[in-house]
């Protein structure tokens, strides 16, 4: 099951389980839309992975299966400078446009 988490890893906004700006990669990291695309070219900074929207659970499957309340939160270089990601890195194009 997914952990639905509460934030963005990277810039930390709140991603509420009915978000439609969360993305998650193979191992539930959690990004909003925004960092992925300006920051992380739709690659996760941790895995390496794919990126992809996160699905909504509906409200009544939260009532059995509630959200996780663990914020994850990690300092990755790309967030430290929005403008300007490595150049070393080429990234392909997101997988979900
Ligand atoms: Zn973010
Ligand atoms: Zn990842």
């Amino acid at each position: 099951m997914l952990e639905l988490r509460p934030n963005c890893e990277c810039c930390d906004r709140d991603l509420p389980p009915e978000s439609d700006q969360a993305l998650i990669c193979t191992f539930e990291c959690t990004f909003c839309v925004d960092c992925v695309e300006s920051r992380f070219l739709g690659v996760c900074p941790n895995c390496g992975g794919g990126l992809s929207a996160r699905p909504i659970r509906p409200e009544s499957a939260l009532h059995r299966f509630p959200a996780s309340l663990k914020r994850v939160y990690k300092a990755h270089p790309a967030c430290a400078n929005p403008r300007s990601p490595p150049p070393s890195r080429q990234a392909p194009p997101p997988s979900w446009a």
